[in-house]
Protein backbone atom coordinates (compact mmCIF):
# COMPACT_ATOMS: atom_id res chain seq x y z
CA UNK A 1 0.00 0.00 0.00
CA UNK A 2 1.39 3.52 -1.11
CA UNK A 3 1.68 6.33 1.31
CA UNK A 4 -1.03 9.10 -0.10
CA UNK A 5 -0.11 12.63 -0.21
CA UNK A 6 3.15 14.25 -1.18
CA UNK A 7 6.09 13.91 0.52
CA UNK A 8 10.07 15.65 0.28
CA UNK A 9 12.36 13.37 1.48
CA UNK A 10 16.09 15.16 2.11
CA UNK A 11 19.27 14.44 3.25
CA UNK A 12 22.73 15.76 2.57
CA UNK A 13 23.60 13.09 0.13
CA UNK A 14 21.11 11.57 -2.61
CA UNK A 15 22.48 8.90 -4.67
CA UNK A 16 20.41 8.30 -7.55
CA UNK A 17 22.98 5.04 -8.70
CA UNK A 18 21.44 5.98 -12.41
CA UNK A 19 23.02 9.96 -12.19
CA UNK A 20 25.54 11.44 -9.98
CA UNK A 21 25.47 12.46 -6.34
CA UNK A 22 23.35 15.18 -5.89
CA UNK A 23 24.64 17.42 -2.26
CA UNK A 24 21.54 18.24 -0.51
CA UNK A 25 19.19 16.13 -2.58
CA UNK A 26 15.83 15.66 -2.12
CA UNK A 27 12.67 13.37 -3.57
CA UNK A 28 9.51 14.74 -4.77
CA UNK A 29 7.12 11.76 -3.81
CA UNK A 30 3.23 11.24 -4.12
CA UNK A 31 1.05 8.13 -3.57
CA UNK A 32 4.54 6.12 -2.92
CA UNK A 33 6.42 6.89 -6.35
CA UNK A 34 9.13 9.50 -6.81
CA UNK A 35 7.83 12.80 -8.94
CA UNK A 36 10.80 14.21 -9.04
CA UNK A 37 15.03 14.02 -7.90
CA UNK A 38 16.80 17.22 -7.85
CA UNK A 39 18.58 19.56 -5.09
CA UNK A 40 16.39 20.31 -1.98
CA UNK A 41 16.29 24.33 -2.62
CA UNK A 42 14.45 23.67 -5.89
CA UNK A 43 12.27 20.98 -4.85
CA UNK A 44 11.02 22.91 -1.92
CA UNK A 45 8.89 25.69 -3.45
CA UNK A 46 7.10 22.51 -5.00
CA UNK A 47 3.26 22.78 -4.19
CA UNK A 48 1.23 20.79 -2.46
CA UNK A 49 3.97 19.38 -0.41
CA UNK A 50 2.03 18.30 2.66
CA UNK A 51 5.44 16.74 4.57
CA UNK A 52 9.04 17.15 4.41
CA UNK A 53 11.30 14.49 6.23
CA UNK A 54 15.02 16.01 6.31
CA UNK A 55 17.39 13.00 7.10
CA UNK A 56 20.02 15.51 7.71
CA UNK A 57 23.68 14.25 7.69
CA UNK A 58 22.86 11.57 5.30
CA UNK A 59 22.86 9.37 2.63
CA UNK A 60 20.09 8.36 0.86
CA UNK A 61 20.06 5.57 -1.76
CA UNK A 62 18.21 2.77 -3.65
CA UNK A 63 18.28 -0.39 -1.31
CA UNK A 64 20.20 -3.65 -1.83
CA UNK A 65 18.75 -6.03 -4.23
CA UNK A 66 20.21 -9.69 -2.95
CA UNK A 67 20.00 -11.57 -5.91
CA UNK A 68 20.78 -14.91 -4.14
CA UNK A 69 20.25 -16.50 -0.91
CA UNK A 70 18.42 -19.28 0.54
CA UNK A 71 16.82 -17.52 3.73
CA UNK A 72 15.16 -20.67 4.94
CA UNK A 73 18.69 -21.75 5.58
CA UNK A 74 19.44 -18.37 7.84
CA UNK A 75 19.66 -20.55 11.12
CA UNK A 76 22.13 -22.60 9.86
CA UNK A 77 24.64 -21.58 12.28
CA UNK A 78 22.32 -22.48 15.48
CA UNK A 79 21.34 -26.18 13.67
CA UNK A 80 25.41 -27.21 13.09
CA UNK A 81 28.29 -24.76 15.23
CA UNK A 82 30.50 -26.13 12.52
CA UNK A 83 29.12 -23.40 9.89
CA UNK A 84 30.36 -20.65 12.01
CA UNK A 85 33.63 -21.60 12.09
CA UNK A 86 36.36 -19.71 10.07
CA UNK A 87 37.69 -22.74 8.28
CA UNK A 88 35.89 -24.58 6.30
CA UNK A 89 36.43 -28.30 5.04
CA UNK A 90 36.39 -28.81 1.42
CA UNK A 91 33.36 -28.34 -1.29
CA UNK A 92 32.05 -31.89 -0.73
CA UNK A 93 32.31 -32.35 2.55
CA UNK A 94 30.59 -29.13 3.29
CA UNK A 95 27.67 -30.12 0.92
CA UNK A 96 27.59 -33.94 3.04
CA UNK A 97 27.53 -32.05 6.45
CA UNK A 98 24.83 -29.56 5.11
CA UNK A 99 23.26 -31.95 3.84
CA UNK A 100 23.54 -34.35 7.55
CA UNK A 101 22.41 -30.98 9.39
CA UNK A 102 19.16 -30.02 7.40
CA UNK A 103 18.04 -34.11 7.20
CA UNK A 104 17.78 -33.22 11.23
CA UNK A 105 15.56 -29.97 11.30
CA UNK A 106 12.08 -30.05 11.61
CA UNK A 107 10.02 -28.71 8.82
CA UNK A 108 8.92 -25.67 11.33
CA UNK A 109 11.96 -24.40 12.07
CA UNK A 110 12.77 -23.38 8.33
CA UNK A 111 9.67 -21.32 8.40
CA UNK A 112 11.40 -19.72 11.63
CA UNK A 113 14.77 -19.43 9.84
CA UNK A 114 13.23 -17.91 7.06
CA UNK A 115 11.40 -14.74 9.01
CA UNK A 116 14.41 -14.30 10.46
CA UNK A 117 16.10 -14.26 7.40
CA UNK A 118 13.40 -11.24 5.86
CA UNK A 119 14.30 -9.02 9.41
CA UNK A 120 17.86 -9.34 8.71
CA UNK A 121 17.76 -8.41 4.77
CA UNK A 122 15.80 -5.42 6.09
CA UNK A 123 17.90 -4.12 9.14
CA UNK A 124 20.76 -3.83 6.40
CA UNK A 125 18.96 -2.18 3.45
CA UNK A 126 17.79 -4.63 1.56
CA UNK A 127 14.62 -4.12 -0.93
CA UNK A 128 14.87 -6.85 -3.10
CA UNK A 129 15.49 -10.33 -2.90
CA UNK A 130 16.04 -13.77 -5.19
CA UNK A 131 15.32 -16.30 -2.67
CA UNK A 132 15.68 -19.96 -3.51
CA UNK A 133 13.08 -21.80 -1.11
CA UNK A 134 12.94 -25.98 -1.09
CA UNK A 135 10.80 -26.14 1.70
CA UNK A 136 7.62 -24.76 0.11
CA UNK A 137 5.69 -24.85 3.47
CA UNK A 138 8.14 -22.26 4.52
CA UNK A 139 6.65 -19.81 1.72
CA UNK A 140 3.63 -17.95 4.19
CA UNK A 141 7.19 -16.42 6.19
CA UNK A 142 6.52 -13.68 2.91
CA UNK A 143 2.74 -13.03 3.85
CA UNK A 144 3.26 -9.40 4.65
CA UNK A 145 6.40 -8.98 4.19
CA UNK A 146 7.70 -5.64 1.89
CA UNK A 147 10.27 -7.25 0.31
CA UNK A 148 10.47 -7.28 -3.31
CA UNK A 149 11.78 -9.64 -6.24
CA UNK A 150 11.72 -13.51 -6.91
CA UNK A 151 10.98 -16.50 -4.60
CA UNK A 152 12.59 -19.29 -6.65
CA UNK A 153 11.21 -22.51 -5.94
CA UNK A 154 13.63 -25.10 -6.07
CA UNK A 155 13.92 -28.97 -7.40
CA UNK A 156 16.49 -31.68 -7.37
CA UNK A 157 16.20 -35.19 -8.06
CA UNK A 158 17.33 -37.89 -10.24
CA UNK A 159 14.43 -40.28 -9.77
CA UNK A 160 12.15 -39.79 -12.50
CA UNK A 161 9.22 -41.37 -10.61
CA UNK A 162 9.89 -38.61 -7.83
CA UNK A 163 10.83 -35.77 -10.67
CA UNK A 164 6.94 -36.36 -11.78
CA UNK A 165 5.58 -35.89 -8.67
CA UNK A 166 7.51 -32.99 -7.64
CA UNK A 167 6.47 -31.14 -11.11
CA UNK A 168 3.27 -31.72 -10.34
CA UNK A 169 3.05 -30.06 -7.20
CA UNK A 170 5.22 -27.47 -8.49
CA UNK A 171 3.23 -26.50 -11.61
CA UNK A 172 0.11 -26.33 -9.13
CA UNK A 173 1.51 -23.99 -6.84
CA UNK A 174 2.98 -21.69 -9.69
CA UNK A 175 -0.86 -21.28 -10.67
CA UNK A 176 -1.47 -19.55 -7.28
CA UNK A 177 -0.42 -16.01 -6.59
CA UNK A 178 3.38 -15.61 -5.10
CA UNK A 179 3.09 -14.76 -1.33
CA UNK A 180 3.45 -11.32 -0.04
CA UNK A 181 4.93 -8.69 -2.89
CA UNK A 182 6.88 -11.63 -4.14
CA UNK A 183 7.02 -13.27 -7.93
CA UNK A 184 7.43 -17.11 -8.06
CA UNK A 185 10.62 -18.43 -10.00
CA UNK A 186 12.22 -21.72 -10.71
CA UNK A 187 15.89 -23.00 -9.54
CA UNK A 188 16.54 -26.59 -10.88
CA UNK A 189 19.81 -26.94 -8.01
CA UNK A 190 22.09 -27.63 -10.37
CA UNK A 191 23.91 -29.72 -12.98
CA UNK A 192 24.91 -32.46 -10.37
CA UNK A 193 21.64 -32.92 -8.70
CA UNK A 194 19.06 -32.32 -11.03
CA UNK A 195 18.79 -35.26 -13.66
CA UNK A 196 18.65 -33.87 -16.99
CA UNK A 197 15.61 -35.04 -18.03
CA UNK A 198 14.01 -32.89 -15.15
CA UNK A 199 16.20 -30.11 -16.03
CA UNK A 200 14.64 -30.18 -19.57
CA UNK A 201 10.80 -30.69 -17.83
CA UNK A 202 11.40 -27.42 -15.98
CA UNK A 203 13.17 -25.33 -18.42
CA UNK A 204 9.53 -26.40 -20.20
CA UNK A 205 7.11 -25.35 -17.12
CA UNK A 206 9.21 -21.91 -16.60
CA UNK A 207 8.90 -21.19 -20.55
CA UNK A 208 5.43 -21.87 -20.32
CA UNK A 209 4.96 -19.72 -17.31
CA UNK A 210 7.44 -16.95 -18.68
CA UNK A 211 9.31 -17.60 -15.31
CA UNK A 212 12.64 -16.99 -14.72
CA UNK A 213 14.92 -19.19 -13.54
CA UNK A 214 17.96 -19.17 -11.59
CA UNK A 215 20.41 -21.77 -10.96
CA UNK A 216 23.75 -22.68 -9.40
CA UNK A 217 26.19 -23.41 -12.01
CA UNK A 218 30.22 -24.01 -12.57
CA UNK A 219 30.33 -23.10 -8.76
CA UNK A 220 33.29 -25.45 -7.91
CA UNK A 221 35.94 -27.88 -9.36
CA UNK A 222 34.34 -30.38 -8.10
CA UNK A 223 31.08 -29.79 -10.53
CA UNK A 224 33.27 -29.62 -13.69
CA UNK A 225 34.80 -32.77 -13.13
CA UNK A 226 31.52 -34.82 -12.66
CA UNK A 227 29.99 -33.12 -15.78
CA UNK A 228 32.96 -32.82 -18.22
CA UNK A 229 34.76 -36.36 -17.04
CA UNK A 230 32.19 -38.50 -14.95
CA UNK A 231 34.40 -38.39 -11.99
CA UNK A 232 36.25 -36.76 -8.98
CA UNK A 233 34.80 -36.02 -5.31
CA UNK A 234 31.15 -35.77 -6.13
CA UNK A 235 31.14 -39.35 -8.11
CA UNK A 236 33.48 -40.79 -5.30
CA UNK A 237 31.72 -39.56 -2.50
CA UNK A 238 28.92 -36.80 -2.60
CA UNK A 239 26.53 -39.97 -4.77
CA UNK A 240 27.72 -42.68 -2.88
CA UNK A 241 26.67 -40.77 0.25
CA UNK A 242 23.28 -39.56 -0.73
CA UNK A 243 22.27 -43.29 -2.07
CA UNK A 244 23.01 -41.80 -5.87
CA UNK A 245 26.61 -44.63 -6.52
CA UNK A 246 24.94 -46.24 -9.43
CA UNK A 247 23.44 -43.01 -11.24
CA UNK A 248 26.64 -41.46 -12.17
CA UNK A 249 26.82 -39.33 -14.64
CA UNK A 250 28.99 -40.41 -18.20
CA UNK A 251 31.58 -38.14 -19.33
CA UNK A 252 30.24 -35.41 -21.62
CA UNK A 253 33.23 -33.81 -22.27
CA UNK A 254 31.53 -30.58 -21.42
CA UNK A 255 32.01 -27.64 -19.00
CA UNK A 256 28.93 -27.15 -17.17
CA UNK A 257 27.94 -24.10 -19.02
CA UNK A 258 28.67 -25.97 -22.32
CA UNK A 259 26.66 -28.58 -20.98
CA UNK A 260 23.86 -26.44 -20.59
CA UNK A 261 23.99 -24.75 -23.55
CA UNK A 262 24.44 -27.83 -25.99
CA UNK A 263 21.18 -29.04 -24.44
CA UNK A 264 19.43 -25.60 -25.03
CA UNK A 265 18.67 -24.82 -21.27
CA UNK A 266 20.71 -21.38 -21.28
CA UNK A 267 17.74 -18.63 -21.59
CA UNK A 268 18.06 -14.83 -21.43
CA UNK A 269 17.15 -12.91 -18.23
CA UNK A 270 17.59 -15.94 -16.28
CA UNK A 271 20.06 -15.97 -13.00
CA UNK A 272 23.36 -17.79 -13.57
CA UNK A 273 24.50 -17.99 -9.80
CA UNK A 274 28.13 -18.27 -9.11
CA UNK A 275 29.63 -18.55 -12.65
CA UNK A 276 33.46 -19.24 -11.02
CA UNK A 277 34.55 -22.48 -13.10
CA UNK A 278 34.10 -21.22 -16.57
CA UNK A 279 36.41 -20.83 -19.65
CA UNK A 280 36.56 -17.85 -21.84
CA UNK A 281 34.29 -19.89 -23.94
CA UNK A 282 31.95 -20.44 -21.26
CA UNK A 283 32.14 -16.43 -20.99
CA UNK A 284 30.87 -15.76 -24.59
CA UNK A 285 28.17 -18.14 -23.89
CA UNK A 286 26.81 -16.48 -21.27
CA UNK A 287 27.02 -13.33 -22.86
CA UNK A 288 25.51 -14.65 -26.08
CA UNK A 289 22.54 -16.16 -24.56
CA UNK A 290 21.89 -12.80 -22.17
CA UNK A 291 22.22 -14.42 -19.18
CA UNK A 292 23.21 -12.62 -15.88
CA UNK A 293 25.80 -13.83 -13.49
CA UNK A 294 25.35 -13.48 -9.56
CA UNK A 295 28.58 -13.39 -7.99
CA UNK A 296 29.01 -14.69 -4.42
CA UNK A 297 32.50 -14.21 -3.74
CA UNK A 298 32.54 -14.29 0.15
CA UNK A 299 30.67 -17.59 0.09
CA UNK A 300 33.47 -18.96 -2.93
CA UNK A 301 35.90 -17.55 -0.74
CA UNK A 302 34.70 -19.42 2.17
CA UNK A 303 33.81 -22.57 0.19
CA UNK A 304 37.64 -22.22 -1.66
CA UNK A 305 35.98 -22.46 -4.99
CA UNK A 306 38.10 -20.15 -6.81
CA UNK A 307 37.37 -16.66 -8.06
CA UNK A 308 35.11 -15.43 -10.68
CA UNK A 309 36.73 -14.33 -13.87
CA UNK A 310 34.73 -11.07 -12.90
CA UNK A 311 37.12 -8.94 -15.97
CA UNK A 312 36.45 -11.69 -18.97
CA UNK A 313 32.80 -11.50 -17.69
CA UNK A 314 32.80 -7.78 -17.92
CA UNK A 315 34.71 -7.19 -21.43
CA UNK A 316 32.30 -9.34 -22.50
CA UNK A 317 28.93 -7.70 -21.37
CA UNK A 318 27.74 -9.78 -18.66
CA UNK A 319 25.24 -8.19 -17.01
CA UNK A 320 26.36 -8.68 -12.96
CA UNK A 321 24.52 -8.75 -10.02
CA UNK A 322 25.77 -9.85 -6.60
CA UNK A 323 24.38 -12.11 -3.93
CA UNK A 324 25.50 -13.50 -0.14
CA UNK A 325 24.25 -17.07 -0.70
CA UNK A 326 23.24 -18.69 2.86
CA UNK A 327 24.38 -18.09 5.78
CA UNK A 328 25.79 -22.29 5.28
CA UNK A 329 28.50 -20.31 3.17
CA UNK A 330 28.70 -16.61 4.09
CA UNK A 331 29.08 -14.58 7.77
CA UNK A 332 26.05 -12.87 7.20
CA UNK A 333 23.34 -11.79 4.88
CA UNK A 334 24.57 -7.79 4.16
CA UNK A 335 24.64 -7.11 1.12
CA UNK A 336 27.01 -4.11 1.84
CA UNK A 337 29.59 -6.50 2.99
CA UNK A 338 29.67 -8.35 -0.15
CA UNK A 339 30.30 -4.99 -1.83
CA UNK A 340 32.98 -4.16 0.54
CA UNK A 341 34.42 -7.97 -0.39
CA UNK A 342 33.68 -7.95 -3.92
CA UNK A 343 35.76 -4.61 -3.87
CA UNK A 344 38.79 -5.99 -2.11
CA UNK A 345 38.54 -8.99 -4.44
CA UNK A 346 37.60 -7.46 -7.80
CA UNK A 347 40.10 -4.50 -6.91
CA UNK A 348 41.29 -3.77 -10.29
CA UNK A 349 37.69 -5.04 -12.29
CA UNK A 350 35.11 -3.43 -10.18
CA UNK A 351 35.28 -0.13 -9.07
CA UNK A 352 33.18 1.54 -6.88
CA UNK A 353 30.34 3.19 -8.87
CA UNK A 354 30.12 -0.23 -10.94
CA UNK A 355 29.58 -2.28 -7.73
CA UNK A 356 26.97 0.16 -5.97
CA UNK A 357 25.29 -0.23 -9.44
CA UNK A 358 25.63 -4.43 -9.51
CA UNK A 359 24.35 -4.03 -5.97
CA UNK A 360 21.13 -1.97 -6.72
CA UNK A 361 20.31 -1.60 -10.09
CA UNK A 362 21.44 -4.53 -11.54
CA UNK A 363 20.22 -6.66 -9.03
CA UNK A 364 16.88 -5.11 -8.87
CA UNK A 365 16.78 -5.13 -12.68
CA UNK A 366 18.04 -8.99 -12.30
CA UNK A 367 14.83 -9.83 -10.47
CA UNK A 368 12.45 -8.27 -12.44
CA UNK A 369 11.72 -4.72 -10.86
CA UNK A 370 13.60 -2.46 -13.77
CA UNK A 371 11.69 0.95 -13.54
CA UNK A 372 10.27 0.12 -10.16
CA UNK A 373 13.68 -0.16 -7.75
CA UNK A 374 17.14 -0.07 -8.22
CA UNK A 375 17.20 3.65 -8.90
CA UNK A 376 16.26 6.87 -7.94
CA UNK A 377 14.40 8.22 -10.75
CA UNK A 378 10.64 9.92 -11.95
CA UNK A 379 8.50 6.80 -12.28
CA UNK A 380 10.23 4.57 -10.14
CA UNK A 381 8.61 3.53 -6.70
CA UNK A 382 9.56 5.93 -3.65
CA UNK A 383 11.94 2.59 -2.39
CA UNK A 384 15.10 3.69 -0.36
CA UNK A 385 17.77 3.25 2.06
CA UNK A 386 18.80 5.60 4.66
CA UNK A 387 22.49 5.57 5.66
CA UNK A 388 23.94 8.00 8.57
CA UNK A 389 27.18 7.33 9.32
CA UNK A 390 29.40 8.80 12.41
CA UNK A 391 30.98 10.92 10.11
CA UNK A 392 30.12 11.60 6.42
CA UNK A 393 32.73 11.95 3.74
CA UNK A 394 33.40 14.12 0.93
CA UNK A 395 31.23 14.22 -2.17
CA UNK A 396 34.11 13.05 -3.81
CA UNK A 397 35.06 10.00 -1.52
CA UNK A 398 31.15 9.16 -1.03
CA UNK A 399 31.33 5.74 -3.50
CA UNK A 400 35.01 4.51 -1.98
CA UNK A 401 33.56 5.00 1.13
CA UNK A 402 30.49 3.20 0.36
CA UNK A 403 32.25 0.08 -0.86
CA UNK A 404 34.29 -0.31 2.55
CA UNK A 405 33.17 -2.52 5.61
CA UNK A 406 31.11 -1.28 8.13
CA UNK A 407 28.08 0.47 5.90
CA UNK A 408 25.82 -2.67 7.26
CA UNK A 409 25.83 -0.44 10.94
CA UNK A 410 25.26 2.65 9.01
CA UNK A 411 21.76 1.58 8.06
CA UNK A 412 19.79 3.63 9.66
CA UNK A 413 16.21 3.04 7.48
CA UNK A 414 14.57 0.81 4.61
CA UNK A 415 11.53 2.72 2.98
CA UNK A 416 9.61 1.04 0.31
CA UNK A 417 6.55 2.72 -1.18
CA UNK A 418 7.47 5.51 0.87
CA UNK A 419 6.84 4.36 3.83
CA UNK A 420 9.48 2.84 6.48
CA UNK A 421 9.68 -0.89 6.86
CA UNK A 422 10.35 -2.34 10.27
CA UNK A 423 12.38 -5.36 10.73
ZN1 LIG B 1 23.07 -20.86 -3.31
Amino acid sequence: MATAGTIIFKARYLLPIVGPCIENGALLVHNGRIVEVGAACDLAGSKEVEEIVDFGEAILLPPMANAHTHLELTHVPYWDAFAGEREYPGFTDWLLRLIGVLRGVPLEEFSLSLSDGIRRLIRCGTGAVGDILSRISARNSYDNCPLRGRLFLEALGIDAARNRQTLKILQKLLLDKAPGSMAYGLTPHSLYTVAPEFLRQLSEVALRLNLTQSMHVAESPEETLLVRDGSGPFAERLYPDVGWGSRIPPASGLTPVGWLARHNLLRSGDLLVHGVQVTSQDVDIIAGRGLCVVLCPRSNQRLGVGTAPVAAYRAAGVMLALGTDSMASCGNLSLWDEVAFARQCFADDLDPATLLGMATYHGARALGLEGEMGALAPGYGAHFQVLQPSHLPSAEKLEDYLCTFGRTDDVKALYLDGKPCNP
